[in-house]
């Protein structure tokens, strides 16, 4: 067979089982070949029957004692015994619903066997193995692949297609990875890579195979990062001519902090040289992100273009027009919001402002993606809050307009590593300083028999003057399993009663939005002392007054999403604390909460983050716009990781669009396309 034929065609294999083979994504021999086991059992090692171990799948090579008895159990289930030795000792075999294993064993003749070995009070016996004659070395004395299944499928369906792709697989299969990327690195060629990771001969060579996929898949989106981040740099940027800032600075309230002005100064020689602005914004939470954004907008704006601001939530997007609107006023330029939750009426007047160029500062969210949505001139767009947009949203934005410059602000710090896979597109800025006069926020891990007095805490802050949020995992007490109490509407419910003379506020997910905005606005008006809500506050809500953050089970968090809720507070001049809940469930909780307690710096904690829970669940649901992984471990390969993109630095230095390796840009076109980008044309 060819490896672009279908895998319907092979041997066993009918429609039936080719339509359970797609739901893995196979449908034909060359799908097949990229189906890479998920582990392999070791059937090398011969195990003596006195030496074997409770619980493992072990080999043995045995001789038949006597003939095998089945006894029938109940209804559909007959039991097979019988029991063989080897030199060192004997142990019963037990099959189950095997009419073929009792018939097959020969008394006296010698077999390789391989299963399940389980104690059974002070014996041992091994479970429905597998086996066939010594020497057949088909079942046993080998290593096998375990491939990942679907309901219906089993391990020899995969076999037997994998065993035909391999078959298939050409003596001169082109490798897409270039041999000056691939010798520096030791890493074999494809066809015996492929050969290995399906058929090894020892863990070895599997191992080997392995860390040349990982290194493959690396590199393959390293490249396409570059791609894309070169494609750009090859563009001319929309013409700024006026970089003048002035009058934007001295409108400020405040003088912006060094960090803030290096990165507007990135930005702004970025613009100077004619290039399209792709520059990533880091900064902690509270390190004052929007002020570049606003800097940017405002140099549209002050030559004749418009600029946007896409926030991932309403509520961000309405506080950023909160604080723009008054600045932009004063220096003449005009602002408007573009939410889907607008009236008809007012979305028409604002989509014909911003067609017409009437409004220069649209902040929206991502309404404003949508097709009928269009600029009369746009020249800049900032996109906040970026890792819960994919690539793709970024791509969408930024075709509102010609050659648009970009920024993306990032509040969640993330590893270096991962930052340059996730915005390997962009350049870099990191605001490192935090505003003036903010005190470091006052940090503790509490248990439950402290609650009296962080209750005593919550209302000599509010008789301060101060204001408090309290914030819990899950909507309802049905919701949660043990500790039902904490739950937002319950803890509501129980700071009214035990402090009647303060107002309590109530906001979660199910909260309709205009409800919420009305509590969010009241809050912010300090007409609310304490805010209880679920992690709806969690991005970018800035309310200066706020003194105490309150986490109920801090255990069911991130680290970093807790480090993001820290940042609610501590945004106003006075001394703020923070207190998270759950020391009192377990050591790892306890050392969670402590890495917290301890530092305040967010990219320590989110490498720490990233340690602890692995990559997927670092991003949890959200969105990082990145193809998905097989092989790699983005927590764990971090080395291969920046190998794989020094590697493509390298290559894509001499050959920038990749032209003189067509193979390999196919391939990383085919890996874009599978998140839904589009990415590279
Ligand atoms: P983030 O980086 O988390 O988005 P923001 O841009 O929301 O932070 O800024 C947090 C707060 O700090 C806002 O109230 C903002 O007005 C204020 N701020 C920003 N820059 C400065 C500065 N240079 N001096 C004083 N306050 C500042
Ligand atoms: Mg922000």
């Amino acid at each position: 067979m060819k490896l672009e034929e279908q895998v319907r065609f092979v041997r066993g294999i009918g429609p039936k089982k080719a339509e359970l083979l797609q739901k893995l994504g196979i449908v034909t021999l060359e799908d097949a070949i990229q189906c890479y086991p998920r582990g392999y059992e070791d059937r090398t090692h011969i195990v003596p029957i006195a030496h074997l171990a409770d619980g493992e799948k072990q080999c043995i090579h045995a001789v038949v004692g006597a003939q095998p008895k089945t006894a029938h159990i109940r209804k559909g289930m007959d039991v097979t015994r019988c029991t063989v030795y080897d030199t060192s000792g004997s142990i019963p075999l037990r099959f189950f619903n095997n009419r073929y294993a009792a018939a097959a064993l020969e008394v006296g003749k010698e077999y390789a066997f391989y299963g399940k070995v389980q104690a059974e009070g002070r014996a041992f016996v091994m479970l429905a193995p597998e086996f066939e004659p010594v020497g057949a070395d088909n079942k046993t004395g080998r290593i096998v692949p375990i491939y990942p299944l679907t309901a219906g499928l089993h391990q020899k369906d995969l076999y037997r297609v994998t065993e035909a792709a391999l078959q298939a697989v050409p003596a001169d299969y082109p490798d897409f990875l270039p041999e000056k990327i691939r010798k520096p690195q030791g890493l074999p060629p494809l066809a015996e890579a492929l050969a290995h990771i399906h058929r090894p001969q020892n863990m070895e060579q599997a191992q080997q195979a392995r860390h040349r996929m990982v290194f493959e898949e690396l590199f393959l989106l390293s490249c396409g990062m570059r791609l894309l981040r070169s494609r750009r740099a090859g563009q001319s940027g929309v013409q700024l001519r006026d970089l003048s800032l002035h009058a934007f600075y001295r409108a400020l309230p405040f003088s912006l902090t060094a960090a803030q002005q290096r990165a507007i100064e990135a930005c702004t020689m970025d613009i100077a040289a004619g290039k399209p602005l792709s520059r990533l914004i880091q900064g902690d939470v509270g390190s004052g992100k929007t002020m570049v954004a606003a800097a940017l907008c405002y140099l549209a704006a002050r030559n004749g273009r418009q600029a946007v601001i896409m926030a991932p939530t309403e509520l961000l997007a309405q506080q950023h027009i909160q604080t723009m609107q008054p600045l932009f006023e004063k220096l003449g330029i005009s602002c408007g919001l573009l939410t889907g939750s607008m009236g008809a009426r007012q979305k028409r007047e604002t989509l014909q402002a911003m067609e017409s160029g009437e409004i220069a500062i649209v902040i929206a969210t991502h309404a404003v993606l949508s097709d009928n949505v269009s600029f009369h001139d746009l020249a800049v767009a900032v996109v906040d809050e970026q890792h819960r947009f994919g690539v793709s949203q970024r791509a969408s934005l930024t075709a509102k307009g010609e050659n648009v410059h970009l920024l993306v602000m990032s509040a969640t710090p993330i590893p270096r590593t991962l930052a340059l896979l996730i915005y390997g597109d962009l350049d870099v800025s990191i605001i490192d300083e935090l505003p003036p006069g903010r005190q470091k926020i006052k940090t503790y891990a509490v248990g439950e028999k402290t609650r009296p007095r962080i209750d005593r805490f919550i209302d000599n802050q509010c008789a301060e003057g101060g204001q408090v949020y309290v914030v819990c995992p899950l909507v309802e007490d049905s919701e949660l399993t043990d500790t039902a109490r904490n739950s937002a509407e319950s803890t509501a419910e129980r700071l009214s009663r035990i402090l009647p003379h303060r107002t309590v506020g109530l906001v979660h997910g199910r909260t309709k939005a205009a409800e919420r905005e009305r509590i969010m606005a009241d809050f912010a008006a300090g007409n609310i002392d304490i805010l209880v809500s679920t992690t709806v506050i969690e991005v970018g809500v800035n309310v200066p007054n706020a003194t105490l953050m309150v986490v109920e089970n801090g255990d069911c968090f991130g680290l970093s999403q807790l480090h993001q809720l820290r940042g609610r507070v501590g945004r106003g001049k006075r001394q703020s604390f923070c207190i998270f809940y759950g020391a009192d469930k377990g050591e790892e909780a306890r050392e969670r909460l402590r890495t917290l307690v301890q530092t305040s710096d967010g990219f320590a904690i989110a490498q720490k983050d990233l340690e602890m829970r692995g990559a997927g669940d670092f991003f949890g649901t959200r969105q990082h716009g990145l193809p998905p992984m097989k092989m790699a471990d983005l927590a764990g390969d971090t080395r291969l990781l920046e190998q794989a993109q020094q590697a493509a630095n390298v290559l894509l230095a001499d050959d920038p669009d990749c032209s003189n390796a067509p193979l390999l840009r196919a391939k990383v076109q085919k890996l874009f396309d599978q998140c839904g980008d589009g990415g590279l044309n």
